[in-house]
């Protein structure tokens, strides 16, 4: 379980670069919340996140798939700054 999350982080970092990972939304089947932002995730209930830049959007769940991390797309965190919730508790707490 945590060497599949860590795989994961590490495979959204390394496809990301600079430009966004279209991959794992394209490719992926592991990626099972595409599509479902904001419904709950088949596995843990917890609502599924959003990474959206330009014309690109990726669905993702942030306790199955990123140990509770939400992932930052850089624009977004650019203008949100602090606002930027840094995990799925804080998210839940605001
Ligand atoms: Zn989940």
């Amino acid at each position: 379980m945590r060497a599949e999350l860590r795989e994961w982080i590490d495979r959204l970092r390394l496809e990301a670069g600079d430009a966004f990972p279209e991959k794992v939304t394209a490719s992926h089947p592991a990626m099972k919340a595409h599509g479902k932002f904001g419904q709950p995730c088949p596995h843990c209930g917890s609502p599924i996140q959003r990474i959206a830049y330009a014309q690109n959007e990726t669905n993702y769940c942030a306790r199955c798939q990123t140990g509770g991390v939400l992932l930052r797309d850089r624009a977004l965190s650019r203008i949100l700054k602090q606002d930027w919730p840094a995990t799925l508790d804080d998210l839940e707490d605001s």
